[in-house]
């Protein structure tokens, strides 16, 4: 794309995010996210506890939320669920990273939210129903600042505590993440070429919930900050 080219309609804007310490910020390209990978989020979604194949989906990048925001309550669901998860930023990538190169790719963390229609209104369920519907909605993608690896290194422990209106829901930690950030980045870059701007959401633990309009979600990772965001009115009236 050159700058002498006309553009049929507005271009549209790449999200940006925050970086703790910097005034650049962080361009977002794809927002990858593994499912099930907390033994006590997989237990309580009615699964076992094995190592089968990660659960791997994409959101698309703007459905970014910044901290501070507002998810507006989504279309098509009576069941908006939080789910509370680290975010990896990735400065480089790939196809076929080893796990002892993965590390490497990995500008820095920070925390995100995956919002999740639990049920799908109107939508036959079941897992052969595509996640789009389930997870890649507007606004489905609130995401905290980015905590470079030069200043918080890599977490692989702490704890992960999410709060719905002060009130502790999930209150987990990091180390119970059945694959490893490591492992996540080697297995997503089997099927995809993963960029710089790519950001990976790494799966909740327990204490998955419902929400509605007015509670306000304060999610903390030890070493991460915080990140807040509040459930808005219906985006289409009933
Ligand atoms: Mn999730």
């Amino acid at each position: 794309m050159t700058s002498d080219q006309t553009l049929a309609v507005a271009a549209p804007v790449r999200p940006t995010l925050p970086i703790v310490g910097s005034e650049a910020r962080f361009p977002v390209r794809r927002i990858y996210c593994v499912g099930r990978n907390y033994v006590a989020h997989v237990r309580e979604m009615g699964g076992d506890e094995t190592r089968d194949f990660p659960l791997m989906f994409q959101k698309p990048a703007d459905a970014v939320v910044h901290d501070g925001g507002t998810v507006p309550y989504p279309p098509g669901t009576d069941n908006l669920h939080y789910e509370l998860e680290m975010m990896v930023a990735m400065k480089s990538g790939g196809y076929m990273i080893s796990p002892e190169d993965a590390l490497s790719h990995i500008y820095g963390y920070g925390i995100c939210i995956d919002m999740t229609r639990r049920t799908v209104l109107g939508s036959p369920d079941g897992p052969r129903i595509p996640w789009e519907l389930k997870k890649a909605f507007d606004h489905s993608a609130p995401c905290g600042p980015i905590y470079p690896v030069a200043d918080v290194g890599h977490p692989s422990s702490g704890s992960i505590r999410l709060e719905v209106d002060g009130v502790a829901r999930q209150d987990s930690d990091l180390s119970l993440m059945i694959w490893k950030t490591p492992e996540i980045i080697a297995t997503l870059s089997r099927f995809f070429s993963l960029e710089p701007g790519d950001i990976i959401m790494t799966g909740t633990p327990s204490g998955v919930g419902a929400v509605v309009p007015g509670n306000v979600l304060v999610g903390t990772i030890e070493t991460l900050g915080s990140l807040t965001v509040t459930i808005g009115e219906p985006a289409v009236p009933a």
